[in-house]
């Protein structure tokens, strides 16, 4: 009996031990199957996000074609030479192939059925080729080539975009061949041969799909597989044959390799476990092999459980928690590919969105701005009546804002005001951040809305006019816009866009915050003011049509000649001497003002020794500078080395320019003025607000009373006063006071009482040409009788 006894426990045991073998050998098998299951389901999850990825990728593509296509077509041309002109500029504009650096050429081709009696012995000539790298291509007819042949049959015979068979380019490695349609202007055909009569050509695109694979899978995490892409043509069928001729790409294989590719390196094709995915395009289907690189799956996971089961109850108990998390971790993980499928599917929308977007403000950009008019065209069944707009909106003093507020502030008052667009024009409108702190909205629009339209724009300036708080400081800017229409029946997108821009142009020229309708004025204006531009700077190469008129300036104590203004003359060979007003405007805007004071100067100051060489010395020679010069960094160096002359210089300088936030570059450059021993005098004074900042600030030797403010002094008591209150300034500051627009004797006279030490005016003489003022010296008579 005791010995019977002693037995239970071992029994009991052996019974535990038993009962805990079974249990851990079962937990464990489950632990292997589920780790394989749940690889397969990570693997045929990745095998279904690389699809997606492929065919999103190709449809990016496939669109950059259709939009070329859309393109050319809009152009209602029919020629080959204006389609191919079409093309590239469409290209060019956009940076497409850039966009896209797996299209290797987009090229033209012309369809020879096209408007012929039947649709037979078709001749399809590449008329052009982008970029033009394989311009030898040109002229040869693509019908001999079957495989192109097949993706132009079926692109006429779709509307859509066909995809020709594997191609071998020529580096080695393999391409297909694109081509989308082009029909012409109207309806397009229903009927299959009218519709081969109605093709006007073809925009055609090579693509290497080896870098579109590596491009299209740059953001997938392919490690543990390899793929091969064939392509199966146009029916698929359950047993296609594989081979070097239907391979796409490879992911075991570079480059070098496509050139001498073995027949064992199409592995994947013969791998029994290999999953397929396939993807249709263009009329082929491509089927996408995948299998996981040799020793990437887990077989251990099984027996490692089995051993732990052994090992005693607790690590049984252990096993069976790890197979329950394992268990936990299968759900988790397709819970989790799921949850990456579809964060890949939004990255891949996202890619495809990002070439169309402004991702500072998720407006639209320039390239999309493009498509969307031309879909807004295609889009409309009734064109009659209704008209494409484009707005234009460029911000002012935006660049202050990034200066003062640094780049954070800018792009804050960028979103700012892409928000205030977005509400500012009805939902269809298309919006886009076309440059720095440019924006244009497209939209479509009845023709008798245009004064909507001018409202809407009006409020958006308005609300852009508000001030917006950034970091607890107020931001101010401004808007101004450009508007052009086109009636949808004839829009040219590329001409309305201009003419937007050409309509803000002159916006802003009228001043800031303006609203500015395009018109054939503007057109005709702008057309004048870039001709006048080309001839400045033809005159400032030819170098002597830009010279000084001299208007004399007249010392009140001694009726003597105190000095000479050097004014800016065009002596244009065409059109006879002009004024400043005809040219500074428009030098200000090319930047080269700068040029012309300097001709200007040295060539007066050659004038001033060769009249002191007759021996009539002028002791001053003022002459003007304009802002951009002053604000110039190596202003100091471009008077450092002027002729010499001994009659004092110095430059007159507009308070206006005092007005302005930027000074400390122009205060630098005053002060290497004065360095370099010349003198400044403030003009126009009293016609700006800062008179006495400026005043203080500048310092100048002598200060120039606007001629707006002598007009009036002889009819005026109260504008007499607001003169003398000036000539005390400047007896107060100690600086000189000249008159300017001095035209009577009244005005003169009144001038010289109240204590001006210089006249300068038409009274005494207007501005002279050297000749004039040779012969003004050597007469000797200065002031008028009247005078003195
Ligand atoms: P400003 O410096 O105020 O020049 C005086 C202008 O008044 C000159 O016009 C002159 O012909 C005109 N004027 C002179 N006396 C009388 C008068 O009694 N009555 C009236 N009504 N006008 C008179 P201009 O030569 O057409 O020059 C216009 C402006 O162009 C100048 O105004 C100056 O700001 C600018 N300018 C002229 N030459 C140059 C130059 O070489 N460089 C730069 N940057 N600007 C220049
Ligand atoms: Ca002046
Ligand atoms: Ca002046």
């Amino acid at each position: 009996m005791k010995n019977h006894a002693a037995l239970k426990p071992i029994l009991a045991g052996l019974a535990v031990f038993a009962l805990v073998l079974c249990i851990a050998g079962a937990v464990s098998g489950v632990t292997h199957r589920q780790t394989i299951e749940s690889e397969r389901a990570q693997f045929a999850a990745r095998a279904d996000s690389l699809a997606a990825q492929i065919s999103r990728e190709l449809e990016v593509t496939v669109a950059t074609i259709q939009a070329g296509a859309s393109a050319v077509r809009l152009s209602g041309d029919t020629n080959g030479d204006v389609l191919r002109d079409r093309l590239y500029a469409f290209l060019e504009d956009g940076d497409l192939l850039s966009s896209s650096p797996a299209i290797r050429n987009v090229g033209l081709v012309m369809n020879g059925a096209f408007g012929a009696e039947s649709p037979d012995a078709p001749r399809f000539p590449l008329v052009g080729i982008y970029p033009d790298t394989n311009s030898r291509l040109i002229g040869a007819d693509l019908s001999f080539s079957p495989e192109r042949m097949a993706a132009i049959d079926y692109a006429i015979e779709t509307g859509q975009a066909g995809v020709g068979r594997r191609i071998t380019l020529l580096s080695g490695i393999p391409g297909v061949f694109f081509a989308q349609p082009i029909y012409a202007p109207g309806e397009v055909p229903t009927e299959i041969d009218t519709r081969r009569r109605q093709t006007v050509g073809l925009i055609v695109a090579v693509l290497a799909t080896d870098s579109f694979m590596i491009n299209a899978l740059s953001d997938i995490d392919l490690r543990g597989i390899d793929f091969e892409v064939h392509d199966l043509g146009s029916e698929a069928s359950d047993a296609p044959v594989l081979g070097t001729e239907t391979l796409l790409a490879s992911s075991r294989l570079d480059k070098m390799d496509y050139k001498e590719l073995s027949p064992d390196a199409r592995l994947i094709a013969v791998a029994p476990s290999a999953l397929q995915r396939d993807v249709t395009i263009g009329g082929h289907v491509w089927r996408i092999l995948l299998v996981p690189k040799t020793g990437a799956a887990s077989q251990h996971g099984g027996y490692v459980a089995l051993i732990i089961g052994c090992v005693g109850f607790f690590l049984a108990a252990l096993s069976g928690f790890a197979s329950y998390q394992k268990f936990s971790q299968a759900v988790l993980l397709k819970s989790r590919v799921d949850e990456r499928t579809h964060d890949l599917q939004t990255a891949y929308s996202q890619i495809a969105k990002q070439a169309n977007e402004d991702s500072l403000t998720g407006l639209g950009n320039r390239r999309s701005l493009t498509i969307a008019i031309q879909s807004m065209i295609e889009g409309q069944s009734h064109r009659a009546g209704k008209s494409i707009a484009a707005v234009h909106i460029d911000l002012d003093r935006f660049k202050q804002i990034n200066d003062t507020m640094g780049h954070a502030g800018g792009d804050f008052i960028l979103r700012h005001v892409a928000d205030i667009i977005r509400r500012s024009f009805p939902n269809e409108t298309f919006c886009a951040r076309v440059g720095g702190d440019e924006f244009t909205a497209a939209l479509v629009i009845e023709d008798r809305n245009v004064a909507d339209l001018e409202a809407a724009a009006a409020r958006l300036v308005d609300a852009c006019s508000q001030p917006v708080t950034f970091d607890g400081r107020p931001c101010r800017f401004g808007a101004s816009v450009g508007i052009a229409t086109q009636s949808l029946a004839s829009v040219e997108p590329k001409e309305l866009l201009v003419n937007a821009d050409l309509a803000l142009y002159r916006a802003k020229e009228d001043g800031r915050g303006r609203i500015q309708l395009f018109s054939p004025e503007i057109q005709a204006e702008v057309v004048a003011h870039k001709e006048r531009a080309d001839d400045i700077l033809r005159a400032i190469d030819a170098g002597d049509e830009f010279v000084p008129f001299f208007q004399p300036q007249i010392c009140c104590i001694t009726g003597n000649l105190y000095g000479v203004e050097a004014l800016a003359r065009w002596v244009h060979p065409k059109l006879g001497i002009l004024p400043p007003s005809e040219f500074i405007p428009i030098a200000e805007d090319l930047d080269v003002v700068a040029k012309i004071d300097r001709l200007v100067l040295e060539s007066a100051i050659y004038v001033m020794n060769r009249a002191e060489g007759e021996g009539h010395f002028v002791a001053h020679l003022s002459t003007n500078l304009s802002f951009s010069r002053l604000m110039e960094g190596d202003f100091t160096s471009s008077i450092s080395n002027l002729p010499k002359c001994n009659c004092a210089i110095s430059f007159e300088i507009l308070e206006s320019i005092f007005l302005d936030d930027e000074q400390g570059p122009a205060m630098w450059n005053i002060d290497s003025i004065r360095d370099a021993g010349m003198e400044v005098q403030i003009d126009d004074f009293g016609s700006g607000r800062a008179s006495v900042v400026a005043l203080t600030r500048v310092a100048p030797s002598r200060m120039k009373i606007d001629r707006e403010l002598v007009a009036p002094i002889a009819e005026y008591e109260e504008r007499r006063r607001l003169v003398q209150s000036i000539v005390e300034i400047g007896k107060v500051l100690e600086i000189g006071v000249t008159a300017e627009g001095v035209e009577t004797p009244a005005q003169a006279q009144l001038l010289r009482d109240m204590g001006c030490d210089v006249l300068q005016g038409y009274l005494f003489a207007p501005p002279l040409s050297e000749a004039e003022l040779m012969a003004y010296l050597r007469r000797g008579q200065f002031a008028t009788p009247a005078f003195g």
